[in-house]
Formats: C-alpha cells, structure tokens, sequence
C-alpha cells in the first residue's frame, strides 16, 4: 500500500522508519518532509496547513493511508477534508482534537468525569481573570493560554504581579495571538512529569510504554522552554501503581468521556502525567504522538505501525496485542547553539552515515535538508540521537556516544539527559 505522512520532523522521521518497517508498505510520501525523511520516503514541498494541496497529492499518488503527525492541521480539521474526499486517514477529527486544541475544553472535559487534574477557572476576560488573581489565587500559580502556542503559552508565575503581566501577555497583547482569547488559570502542582501515548479507535485504548521529556533549554533544567531536548523510555517513575490507578481514572476515562460528548477520539492520545503527593494527575493532553517522544517509543514496539493504526480507524483495536521491547531507549536532541532564539541554519552535517552501521542506534532528522548533496541544518531542533540499550543506563551511554558521531557547527546539547534514572 501507499502511504502519506504529514509533517517534518523527529516525530514524523520516527514514524517513517516504523512505516517502512511495514510488510504491507511498499511506497511512502511525506509532505513537506525533510533531509532524513527523504531517505525512507518521497518528499513534496506541500506544506501541513495547505489542506488543498495534501488532498490533491493524496488522490493524484493513490495514497491508501494518510497520517497526520503534527497538531495544527489536526486540529484545523485535515482528518475531516481527507475523509470527505474520500481518502482513509489516521488521527482524530477536528471535533475530538479539540482535546489537545483547547485547555479550556479538556479541563472542563475532566472536571466533568472526575479524571484527576489541578483545579482551575477558564477565563474569556482578562479584569475577571486579574480580578481572580488579586481576590482568590494562591502562588505560585499556572497561566495557561487555551490553544495551540507550540508549547510556549504556559506561565509559571511566583507573584500577583507577574501573573497580572501574563494575563497582559496572553489575552492583551495576544503574544501566542487567538490561542489567547480564553486563558486556564491553574493550581500550581509538584511532582515528577511522565507522559504515555495511547493508540485509540474510538471506544478501546492501548497505552504505550511511559516516556519522559526534558523541555527546558539548559543542564539541570534551566533556560527556556523547547520543543524538548531529549527523552527516555521507559520512565522507572511510572510504576504498576501509577498504571493500575491511571487504567482506572485516566485512560478508558478520557475515551469514554470524549465518546459521550459526540466527540469519539480516534488516533493518538498523549497523556502528560504529573505524579503529585495527592497522585497521578492530568496536565495535559495532546492529541498525536509527542516529539521527541516518539523517537524513544517507536523504536522499541514490536507490532507493525500500520496494522495497529488500521485497527484505530476500524474500531478493531481490542484485537490488538500491542508490545514493546524489554529494553530502554534515550534520545539526546542536537540543537543549534541559540535554540530556541536564535541561530545560524545552512550549516553542513557530517557522520550521519555512522548509524547505517551500528543496529539499535537512530538519527532522527528534525531541521535539515539538502543543499545540493550535503546534508545542512535548518531548524533550532537539528537531529534526535536515539540508542537502545539492555536498560536505562546502557541505552543513556549509548546515545551520549552516538552524538559524537554527528558534527556540525554550532552543535548544542544538554548533556543530563535521563539523569533522573539515577535517582530511581
Ligand atoms: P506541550 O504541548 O509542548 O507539551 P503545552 O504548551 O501544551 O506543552 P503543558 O504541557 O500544559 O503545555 O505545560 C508545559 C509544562 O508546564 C509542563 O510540562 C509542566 O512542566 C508545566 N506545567 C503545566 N501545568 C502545570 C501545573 N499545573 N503545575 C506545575 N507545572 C505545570
């Protein structure tokens, strides 16, 4: 079969690799793509809101299948256009990935059913919501803008009156533009963070093996927040007891809930997780694989992608077996030296090649493309150093390894990535 992937980055290169794995593969297309995708697949400069032009792509190539890996066409609706032209897609429909696409809409959602999560009060004014701060909060306390802000519309604010400058910022000066036209104002919580994908076909869910991300920019989790500078899988927090209590308030929960309200979820549910001394609670949803997550957790699931994604949008994933290696992954981010401010792109690549000739270890492409022949940077989030390893350690030194494989100029990484695996 012929299959589409829409995007262009780690998550959607760890995808490609899984597709390719796939005996029911025999052509792949990814728009736009980049420089590591294109070695797995054909790559058209489509870009992921051109909802027109993927369409048209689809119908004129016979695409079979079309997933959509990243969260603003989801959200904008491309499963939807897809579907009424005809085509079979894999991610949720516009009305359920609202889940991820408004805060505001998933917290109501889980205040309803009573799925664990921080107390909150949504607010469309900003004097009722500086209004609030000055009578009722207590600090720290968490601003978070209702839509899609690519992970920077969350404010953690230690005083009234840095609060009161969020609220300015997000719904005055509309610093993350119309995903501030409603703001979460959240109870501030403490805990370590653990995040489980989910495959789910409307009424089943699968879970995934745990992962954790490092989102801050330095060592030590300092600097600004990112897209995520590495990951590992599985997190040693993530316990039976946290399992067994979130399959019983959290996951089958949130379906069931999404079910309910017309929405049906089918596709990918991330679940951010923070472990309080109160318990598992929600911090997040999204509603297609994380990045970097993805590059940890793929690598080590047995299944083949496409079978189990087929059973997503078929309602038959309750026959699925879904597996993962007995075995960790870690993925060390190469940066730009800058990131995420500023930074040189065009930068030339060297030492990619070293991973065609080592089994168990991944270089996952984010920004790169070609110029002519040579593999240059393109992007903050250059390439996701991935390596298995018998656990946590062995697979932490492996990638540590592999990023001295890979040069360019201006090469930045955190160097503690899964560091609190010593302290499991
Ligand atoms: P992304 O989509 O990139 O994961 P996001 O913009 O959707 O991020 P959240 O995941 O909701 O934002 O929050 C980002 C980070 O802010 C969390 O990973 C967590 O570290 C912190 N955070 C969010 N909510 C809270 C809270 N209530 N208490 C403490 N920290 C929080």
């Amino acid at each position: 079969m012929k299959v589409l992937i829409v995007g262009g980055g780690g998550r959607e290169h760890a995808i490609a690799q899984s597709v390719a794995k796939s005996e029911k593969v025999d052509k792949i297309y990814c728009t736009p793509g980049n420089a590591g995708i294109a070695a797995l697949a054909e790559c058209a400069p489509i870009g992921a809101m051109e909802f027109d032009k993927i369409v048209a792509f689809a119908k004129e190539k016979e695409v079979d299948l079309v997933i959509v890996g990243m969260d603003d066409p989801l959200v904008g609706g491309l499963v939807d256009e897809l579907e009424a032209a005809g085509i079979r897609a894999f991610g949720p429909k516009k009305n359920a990935a609202i889940l991820e696409g408004s805060k505001a809409f998933s917290k109501d959602l889980m205040k309803k059913y009573n799925i664990p999560t921080a107390a909150y009060e949504n607010f469309t004014d900003p004097d009722a919501a500086i209004k609030y701060l000055e009578t009722e909060a207590k600090f720290p306390i968490v601003l978070k803008a209702d839509g899609l802000a690519l992970g920077k519309g969350v404010l953690i604010c230690n005083t009234l009156e840095e609060a009161k400058d969020g609220v300015k910022e997000i719904m005055l000066d509309k610093k993350f533009g119309s995903a501030g036209n409603e703001m979460v104002i959240e109870e501030f919580m403490t805990g370590r963070e653990v995040s489980v994908l989910s495959f789910v076909d409307g009424n089943t869910i699968k879970t995934m093996t745990s992962a954790q991300d490092h989102k801050r920019a330095g060592d030590g989790d300092t600097g600004l927040n990112t897209g995520g500078m590495g990951t590992f899988s599985p997190s040693p927090f993530y316990t039976k007891e946290v399992e067994d209590f979130c399959n019983k308030y959290v996951y089958q929960a949130t379906v069931d809930a999404m079910k309910a309200e017309g929405r049906p979820f089918k596709g990918i549910i991330f679940f951010g997780l923070m472990l309080t001394p109160d318990g598992p609670k929600v911090l997040e949803y999204n509603a297609r694989f994380g990045d970097p997550e993805a590059q940890v957790v793929l690598p080590r699931m047995k299944n083949d992608i496409i079978e189990v994604m087929e059973a997503c949008i078929d309602g038959t994933l309750d026959q699925i077996d879904l597996q993962f290696e007995d075995n960790a992954a870690v993925c060390v981010v190469l940066a730009s030296d800058g990131y995420p401010v500023k930074y040189d792109k065009g930068l030339p690549i060297t030492g990619l090649e070293e991973f065609d000739k080592h089994d168990g270890y991944y270089c996952f492409h984010a920004g790169t493309k070609f110029d002519g022949d040579q593999i240059v940077t393109n992007g903050g989030r250059v390439l996701g150093v991935t390596a298995k390893g018998k656990d946590l350690k062995e697979a932490r030194a492996n990638a540590y390894a592999a990023t001295e494989w890979v040069k360019f100029d201006n090469k930045y990484m955190r160097h503690d990535i899964g560091k609190a695996i010593d302290e499991a």
